[in-house]
């Protein structure tokens, strides 16, 4: 009998695994998603950028399933005219007191084999973006540019030439496991399946509950935030800025970023959301969850100046200007005009710690993937093909 297979969530990572799993296992996947349409919360809303592997703890999932990722997406948007441009990372240096740094995340690079790394001085980083300023940089000149959204949309398509469903507005709102099945109930409808796999991104925690599954770690929903660059700014950025991150965090740090449909991004802050959709101050509508999780608590406490500091960033335009014109001085207040943002689903555990690897919880039936933040976008066929190997197989 074919073995069935669903997954919770047709966000990129999802799709990548439902794909993989029709692709190399012959099963039947069905694919539930609460949106009417694919890849509607963070594939939708993020730099679109496909890292190279620079910044991950060699041997880490992310590092490994990054250089693996890179080139298996370089491969899929060639096959499949999807959008795919090597527009070339800085990470830049503003002071001297940044250079230690620089170097230590160069020397993570080359341990993570990301190709083509060039140590540059101010006037060398000028020739590779020649409104930008810093005292040193480190470029990559294969870190590329695509279009996540465009790329979930093909993956949906796979699966369905493949004989897999991807059904939307199918919100999951109940599971149980019964005579060796899980039964996932959606739309009113139960599904039965041998196997069930979860990368529902901010629904994280939900799903897992459901699924008798609450874990140790939680999702603590981190905004987002972007303006756009316009009229004649957007000549002032050729490829992708960023600064040198604080290795306290796993957040990237303001960053100009060109997109594939020419427009240029100055962002992500990262501020704490008060909803696990929380695209705005306003919603505050899971406040109470987030904020009981003793891991919230315990983080807020552990980092509440930058917390400060990310809140007045958000609220204050002229401090997203200060931060982009640390690289590019030559922007003005009316160079920026708010953009959409997204919302990150980062795991942080019960004492506070940001959980920095992707995570990825197994047993017999049911497959939870725990933490998929950036650059799961990037690994999402890496990240498929690992999650294909450790759902178990159909017994007998
Ligand atoms: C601001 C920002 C910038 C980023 N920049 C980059 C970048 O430049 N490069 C990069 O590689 N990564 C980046 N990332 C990270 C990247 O976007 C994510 O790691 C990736 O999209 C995760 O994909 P996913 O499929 O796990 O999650 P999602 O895309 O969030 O998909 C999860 C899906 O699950 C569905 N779901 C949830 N609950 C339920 C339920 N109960 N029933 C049914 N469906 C449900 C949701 O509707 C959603 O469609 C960024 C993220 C953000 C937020």
């Amino acid at each position: 009998m074919t073995e069935k297979i669903g997954v919770v969530g047709a966000g990129i990572v999802g799709l990548a695994v439902a794909r993989e799993l029709a692709r190399t296992r012959g099963a039947e996947v069905t694919v539930l998603d609460k949106e009417h349409r694919v890849a509607a919360h963070q594939t939708g809303h993020n730099s679109g950028v496909v890292h190279a592997g620079i910044y991950y703890p060699p041997g880490s999932l992310k590092a490994t399933l990054c250089r693996e990722g890179v080139a298996m997406l370089r491969t899929y948007c060639a096959e499949h005219g999807l959008p795919y441009d090597e527009v070339g990372k800085l990470v830049v240096a503003a002071g001297g007191e940044e250079r230690a740094r620089l170097a230590a995340l160069a020397e993570r690079a080359r341990a993570n084999g990301v190709p083509g790394l060039a140590e540059l001085d101010a006037l060398g980083l000028r020739e590779i973006e020649p409104y930008a300023v810093g005292v040193a940089a480190l470029h990559s000149p294969h870190t590329a540019i695509t279009d996540f959204p465009a790329v979930a949309r093909r993956l949906a398509k796979d699966v369905a030439e493949l004989g897999g469903s991807v059904r939307l507005a199918h919100p999951v709102r109940a599971i149980r496991e019964r005579a060796g099945r899980v039964e996932v109930l959606a739309a009113k409808r139960i599904f039965a399946f041998d196997r069930l796999v979860v990368c529902a991104g901010l629904g994280t925690d939900a799903v897992a509950r459901m699924a008798g599954r609450p874990g140790e770690v939680r999702i603590v929903p981190f905004r987002g935030e972007y303006y756009a660059l316009t009229g004649s700014a957007k000549g002032l950025v050729k490829g992708l800025i960023y600064p040198v991150p604080d290795p306290r965090y796993p957040f990237l740090g303001v960053h100009l970023t060109r997109h594939v449909d020419g427009e240029v991004m100055v962002g992500p802050n990262a501020v704490l959301a008060l909803a696990y959709e929380g695209y705005s101050w306003w919603d505050v509508r899971d406040a109470t969850k987030i904020l009981t999780w003793p891991g919230t608590r315990r983080m807020a406490a552990q980092h509440w100046r930058t917390g400060v500091k990310e809140v007045y960033g958000s609220l204050v335009k002229h401090a997203f200007l200060t931060a982009a014109r640390r690289y590019v001085p030559a922007l003005t207040p009316a160079d920026l005009e708010r953009a959409h943002g997204g919302v990150r689903a980062q795991a942080v555990g019960r004492d506070g710690r940001l959980v920095d690897d992707f995570v990825v919880d197994v047993d017999e039936r049911v497959v939870l993937v725990r933490n998929a933040p950036s650059p799961a976008a990037t690994s999402s066929l890496a990240i498929a093909r690992h999650i294909a190997g450790v759902v178990p197989a159909p017994s007998g």
